[in-house]
């Protein structure tokens, strides 16, 4: 993601009604936060927030909540929603790292991962979204059932997420190498942003859906 400083995103997120400052408040709760009892779905590495945005306007029985570490990024997923009126989306700025800080146990119904930073060093990778660390953390909040579906164009960060599957204990549901020419799974394909940029350049977009 390039990075712009943005005046006054803390500023305006700390006062947005939508981004949540103190999410560890809400963790086992935050069917309180939504006011019902519809299922949790997460986007963790949010960006400016299309694909989450058009999922909530899409399915109002699902609540979504988008988590993002650059506040210069998260505020323009907030301006999406602006007009838009929608009361099952929320945001949080945060690092992932903690997320079992922010969410209880099997609260948390699906994740999605969409063009996760690759951290090509190999030394760097755990901090890659798809990792087995990453998914252990991902065990604790997930329900019994639920998954994890990932997008990327990055052919590494694709086989290295198909290794760490098993390694993790979890098991595949499916693996796509070219998700765009795939007429069965492509169908209700909700696009992110990088998703739109890298198949402009011609890029196959892989995805992965995994369970325990
Ligand atoms: N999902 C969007 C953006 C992809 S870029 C899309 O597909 O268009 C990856 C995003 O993930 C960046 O905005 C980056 O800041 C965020 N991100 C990466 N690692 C993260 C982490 N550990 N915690 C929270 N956000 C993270």
């Amino acid at each position: 993601m390039r990075l712009r400083n943005v005046p006054g995103a803390r500023e305006n997120i700390a006062k947005h009604e939508l981004a949540i400052n103190e999410p560890e408040k809400n963790k086992g709760k935050w069917n309180e936060e939504f006011g019902n009892d519809n299922p949790i779905q997460l986007e963790i590495g949010m960006g400016k927030g299309l694909f989450l945005t058009t999922l909530a306007q899409e399915n109002p029985n699902i609540n979504y909540v988008g988590i993002e570490k650059y506040s210069s990024v998260l505020v323009r997923a907030l301006e999406k929603c602006e007009d838009l009126e929608l009361d099952n989306i929320r945001f949080i700025r945060m690092e992932a790292e903690y997320i079992e800080d922010v969410f209880g146990e099997g609260e948390v119904d699906k994740i999605y991962l969409n063009f996760s930073d690759p951290w090509p060093k190999d030394r760097h990778a755990k901090r890659r979204l798809t990792s087995k660390q990453f998914l252990g953390r991902y065990d604790h909040i997930l329900k019994k059932d639920g998954v994890v579906e990932f997008k990327t164009d990055n052919d590494d960060l694709f086989e290295f997420t198909v290794e760490q599957i098993p390694e993790a204990g979890w098991v595949p549901v499916a693996v796509i190498f070219d998700l765009h020419s795939d007429e069965e799974h492509v169908k209700g394909n909700v696009m992110t942003e990088y998703e739109t940029k890298f198949s402009k350049l011609g890029h196959p977009i892989h995805k992965v859906v995994m369970k325990r």
